[in-house]
């Protein structure tokens, strides 16, 4: 099967794309997909991963971010009805805002800030999820959404702003880790491995409904901070910062559905996943 990548780069960068050179499969485009895109060949599935992911990302660039979430995402609902294409939407575990339902199941409908500083991503998303919904019952087009909970690994940008990056160069420069608020607020964090095996396994055997992808391993962000102190045998401190608004308290993916319907669980663990991630940072840094 043959790929064609869009980016614009506006968060992502090309140096990402390095192992793909020369690979005949592969063919990269630099574009924006609120722009809508012209493709002569037959499209077997469309994956619509478009969107400024870091809250300091999107919230330096929340108009592009709504446009994406839903303009973008028309545009791909667009190109998959056209080519009788498969389309996948990247959805998040935003959806649920700051959750009163703990663990979140796909049958919570949130408690999402609309005008709050997430409410470009995090509404964008809700509006990208009503799309694909939309192009499913109108024009039978073969939908998937997928939420995605917090994820790390290699390739990460070190200036990305979420807790992985940031804690991991912190921890190998030496610096203190930016803990923000008391650190108690919790997060799952999901291996990318795992993730991408996720993704392939719902675009195969899912269904149109929304599926929880991410690891329930819950952690506080503290403790989250001590570990990668630890794997990184570094000597910073932990330093506490403002939290920022809406920080969600708690976040752990309910994954039955995903474990029921596509047979998928994560298999990769913590401090391994951890490991692997800070093996990255260290080579870049
Ligand atoms: N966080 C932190 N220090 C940082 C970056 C993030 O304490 O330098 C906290 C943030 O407030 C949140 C959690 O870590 O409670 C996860 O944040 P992240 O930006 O990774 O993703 P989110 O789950 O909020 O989208």
């Amino acid at each position: 099967m043959r790929v064609l990548a869009l980016d614009n780069f506006i968060t992502g960068s090309p140096n990402n794309l390095k192992g793909l050179q020369g690979n005949p499969d592969f063919e990269f485009r630099q574009a924006d997909v609120n722009h809508g895109i012209f493709i002569g060949d037959e499209v077997r599935y469309v994956l619509h991963f478009a969107s400024p992911a870091s809250p300091p990302q999107y919230d330096s660039n929340p108009i592009h971010t709504l446009k994406v979430g839903t303009l973008g995402t028309m545009n791909m609902l667009g190109l998959a009805r056209a080519k009788n294409a498969t389309f996948l939407l990247a959805s998040t575990s935003e959806v649920y805002g700051d959750p009163l339902v703990h663990p979140q199941p796909e049958t919570y409908w949130g408690n999402v800030n609309p005008i709050g500083p997430r409410g470009c991503y995090d509404e964008a998303k809700r509006c990208a999820e009503a799309f694909a919904m939309a192009y499913h019952r109108t024009h039978d087009v073969d939908t998937r959404i997928i939420r995605i909970f917090n994820t790390h690994g290699p390739r990460m940008q070190v200036s990305d702003g979420r807790a992985v990056p940031n804690f991991m160069a912190q921890a190998i420069r030496g610096e203190p880790l930016t803990v923000y608020g008391d650190g108690s607020q919790t997060r799952s964090l999901c291996y990318v491995s795992d993730l991408v095996r996720g993704v392939l396994a719902v675009l195969e055997r899912g269904d149109d409904q929304p599926i929880n992808l991410g690891n329930p391993h819950e952690v506080t962000v503290r403790e989250l901070a001590e570990t990668i102190i630890r794997l990184a045998g570094s000597k910073s401190t932990i330093d506490h910062r403002d939290l920022p608004v809406d920080d969600p308290k708690q976040r752990r993916p309910d994954i039955s559905r995903a474990e029921k319907l596509v047979d998928w669980r994560p298999e990769v663990g913590l401090d391994d996943g951890l490991g692997r991630t800070l093996e990255y940072f260290r080579s870049v840094l």
